[in-house]
């Protein structure tokens, strides 16, 4: 393939940068993950040597010259600017307060020498569910939301990421949802790294499980075997996951308060934008089917729509982990097409 054109994806994250390869046909050159540690910690300069080694290792990979990479596209934890410049208070899980404002976008334009655009993770991913379901369809829109140690994602609207004034737009996370039907007798209103109480992510993260359901549902289940496992550095939270997948009734309770909270938040995104589907990514889905195919139907029931509206669907997130950098290379690739 000596005359075809690729674009690649860099997806920068706290711990590791994953990479991946499109070609101008639309084809991804690289079907799992492609990781390497990402040293967040060491400063900018360490980082932008680590992405750089990451892009050359992938095209390697795929059997490619770097000559034949037309466009590059970056994703990064968010917040950001629409341009790629880290917002001030710098991307939460980087665990480190040098990468304030830093305009990662141009920085690594700079380093590799190849046009660079850029997303957030989530708008990232978004675009990537996105075209893989409805592909450059102008008419569709969708909405992602990925349960993580925050709850991430993105909108598109007519087959457009919706970026915003300043890039900040679709931070649905941040979303204050009514708690009623949400919040039990006796239960603290939970409340998020961001300042909110009761927003979206304050109940659908894995941050929520630690800092709110879990406490909540333990103290009201005595005899949990949770209470055995010593807590340091949250490792009770990190075990509900696999407890729901084996059908653990206290764990099954509290990701139904999350697939619970995700459809309001839908429901809110649903009067505001009439779509056309969503898409639940995160560690949820990556799971048994049986425990997947279980907390898309709460949602799906809780999600109330009208007779109109009937076809709307709510799936698991198409390629898992990789959706980020995937969704920057058809970002790198759509922009290349477009000038
Ligand atoms: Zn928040």
């Amino acid at each position: 393939m000596p005359d075809q054109n690729f674009f690649a994806g860099v997806d920068l994250g706290g711990t590791k940068v994953n990479v991946t390869l499109l070609g101008e046909d639309g084809l991804f050159r690289i079907s799992e993950m492609l990781e390497s540690p990402s040293l967040v910690s060491e400063g900018h300069a360490v980082t932008l040597k680590r992405m750089e080694a990451a892009l050359k290792e992938a095209v390697d990979r795929a059997g490619v010259e770097m000559r034949q990479v037309k466009a590059v596209g970056l994703d990064t934890p968010g917040p950001a600017s629409v341009d790629g410049v880290l917002a001030t208070q710098g991307p939460a899980n980087f665990g480190t307060n040098v990468w304030s404002r830093f305009p990662i976008r141009q920085a690594f334009e700079d380093a590799i020498g190849l046009p660079t655009v850029y997303a957030n993770d989530g708008n990232a991913a978004a675009l990537h569910c996105h075209r893989v379901k409805f592909g450059r369809d102008a008419s569709s829109s969708s909405m992602t939301a990925a349960v993580g140690t925050g709850l991430g994602g993105g909108i598109v609207v007519n087959g457009q990421l919706v970026v915003g004034r300043s890039g900040f737009a679709a931070e649905t996370g941040h979303v204050v949802l009514p708690s009623n039907g949400l919040l039990e007798p006796g239960q603290p209103l939970p409340r998020c790294n961001c300042g909110r109480e009761g927003d979206a992510e304050s109940w659908a993260s894995l941050t929520a499980i630690r800092n709110n359901l879990l406490p909540y549902y333990l103290q009201k289940n005595p005899s949990h075997p949770l209470w055995q496992v010593d807590d340091a550095n949250g490792a009770r939270s990190k075990q509900v996951l696999a407890l729901g997948e084996s059908g653990d009734p206290m764990a099954r309770k509290i990701f139904e308060k999350q697939a619970i909270a995700l459809a309001v938040l839908f429901d809110i995104a649903m009067q505001f934008l009439d779509l056309d589907a969503f898409f639940i990514g995160g560690g949820v889905m990556q799971t048994r089917p049986e425990f997947r195919d279980w907390f898309l139907a709460v949602v799906r029931r809780r999600l109330p729509l009208r007779d109109e509206q009937r076809g709307v669907t709510v799936e698991a997130a198409p390629d898992g982990d990789m959706a980020g950098a995937r969704g920057a290379a058809r970002l790198a690739l759509e922009s290349w097409r477009a000038h």
